[in-house]
This record gives structure tokens, sequence and C-alpha cells, in this order.
């Protein structure tokens, strides 16, 4: 386990001053036991090509590099971008823009856009894997969106106000941190019901707020407090805590990205849930996680939010 702490960039550079330093990393990631040959999947004898950090099977005399099946293999960037990104990634809390990669990887805003594509997909496959919930979930919802009055004229929707132009958001937190979102296309009772059954295990307690649709949910504990009558919290029922995952997410949505493509809100509610998940780890197991994802490795993460 990386219980390294990264505070800057800097640290992370000269924690991995080479692309060898990164290469013996990621190495020890996917092939704790020792090499396997990525084409014939035996472990026996290899030679080390030093210059390109390849390996040639003795027994099938064929070659690779520890990039073989992972994110990195078709690209010819060096892994210390890789590194670099990933770090960038995991430390801001409400993300970063492909433009600012661009700015401190130094690379083109092509690049660092393919980057940062693959890596938000490494976030995607994280979440998927993250395991149902127990014990104690908060369920709400919310809309994504800007402001109707800020949008160009053509843009509007000339359609009243409140949640007008905006998606609707399912989201849920596990009182043991964790959470889950999912755009859908109503906030009504059978999606709800729904999003819920598929991610948390039957028996859970559930705490919401009044809102209707969350009515008549089987197989739960179910209580609801009454924001209405300014009603927030009651013993233990309250849904602080999913309530301050949308402000990190509208947070994001204003300062960082000033926009979320509708086809692509999915995506940024996976990267800020596992950015979220990854809240309590240090700055060496968060890169580990996305390193060892991006890699083909579920493990590290699956152990480490868990
Ligand atoms: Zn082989």
């Amino acid at each position: 386990m990386n219980l390294k702490q990264y505070n800057s960039l800097y640290d992370l550079m000269e924690a991995f001053p080479t692309e060898e330093a990164c290469v013996k990393h990621l190495e020890k990631m996917r092939w704790p036991c020792g090499i396997v040959c990525q084409w014939c999947g035996c472990s026996r004898k290899f030679y080390l090509i030093s210059r390109s950090h390849r390996y040639k099977c003795a027994d099938c005399k064929r070659e690779f590099s520890v990039r073989k099946n992972t994110i990195f293999e078709d690209s010819h960037l060096p892994l210390r971008k890789w590194f670099a990104a990933a770090w960038l990634m995991t430390s801001h809390r409400k993300g970063i823009p492909a433009t600012q990669l661009e700015r401190e990887l130094g690379v083109t805003y092509k690049t660092a856009w393919f980057m940062h594509g693959r890596l938000r997909a490494v976030m995607e496959t994280m979440n998927e894997h993250g395991g149902p919930m127990d014990g104690e979930v908060e369920a709400d919802e919310t809309y994504i969106g800007g402001k109707e009055r800020n949008k160009h004229k053509s843009k509007r929707l000339n359609a009243g106000r409140g949640s007008v132009g905006k998606k609707p958001v399912a989201g849920l937190r596990s009182r043991k941190g964790k959470v889950k979102a999912k755009p859908v296309t109503s906030v009504n009772r059978e999606e709800l019901h729904t999003f819920i059954r598929a991610n948390v295990v039957p028996g859970t307690q559930i705490y919401t707020d009044e809102a209707p649709a969350y009515n008549g949910l089987m197989h739960y504990g179910h209580e609801s407090i009454r924001h209405s009558v300014g009603e927030y919290v009651r013993g233990q029922a309250h849904t602080n805590g999913i309530e301050s995952f949308w402000a990190l997410l509208k947070r994001g949505y204003i300062g960082v990205y000033h926009h979320f493509s509708w086809k692509h809100l999915h995506r940024y509610l996976h990267e800020f849930s596992a950015r979220w998940n990854m809240m309590h780890l240090t700055s060496g197991e968060r890169l580990d996680a996305i390193l060892g994802s991006a890699a083909g490795t579920r493990l590290t993460y699956q152990e480490l939010i868990a």
C-alpha cells in the first residue's frame, strides 16, 4: 500500500524521477508475484530488453512491456506524464479540465483531451466494481444545469423556472462514506426505486426527504425528514451527506467545467463519485488506485474503498 503523501506535482515528480521508476512501480502493482507473459501467460523465464523496458518470453519468444493490455498500451507518452495526469485528476476535489492538464503537463490540447477521457473512463470502471451499499444509506435527487436566465435567449426553454432545462440525477450516499450517482429521465417512483434496488442491499435503512417518490419502498427500512417544514435532522435521519456531494458536484459544474455535456453527464458523475470515494485515502493510495485500475488490476481500489 502506497501511504505516501504527494502534496504537489513537484513531490510526485521527485518520487518518480524517471520513466524507469514509473515502469518499476507499475510492474510491482501489476505483477506482485512476478512477471507474467502477456502473450502465453507463462511466468518461467524472461530476457530484459532494458533500453525499451520490454521483456522477451523464453517460451513463446514474444515481447511485451508493462503497458501491454492497459490504457497505456497505444500511447507513446512517457509514463511520468500519465502519473502526473492521474495525480492531478485525483487531487483536485472539483476535477480539472483538459485545458489545465494541457498547461500543467506541457502537452497539446488534443493529447490532454485524450488523457482526460481515458482516465475518466478508468474512474468509471472503478465505480462499477465498487459493490452494493448496506448499513445506513441516504437517497436524494438533484438537478444539474445552468440557470435559465444566464443562457443565451435562443437556448432558453421559456417554460417557467426551477428544474426547467436541467437534468435530474439520483444519488445515494452510504453512511460509511461511499457515493453513487446516476442521471435519470425523471425523478419518479419507478426510476428512484429501481436505482436503490440496483445499488443497495435489501434490509438497509434508507433516509430521504419527504419527496413522495420514495414512499412505498419495499424491503428497506425508510425514514424521511420534512425539509418543507424546516426539519433537517431527526435522530439518525438526515440527508446531509448526499447534499454535501451535490454541493461539490455543482461547484465543479460551475467553477471548473462550466458546462457538462448531457451526453457525458454519467461520466462526470462517475468521475466525481470516484474522487469522493477516494477522499479518505492518501494521495499515494489514490494514485495507485487509478493507476492500478488503468493497468487492469481493480483489486487495489476495491480493497481501499471496501
Ligand atoms: Zn510467452
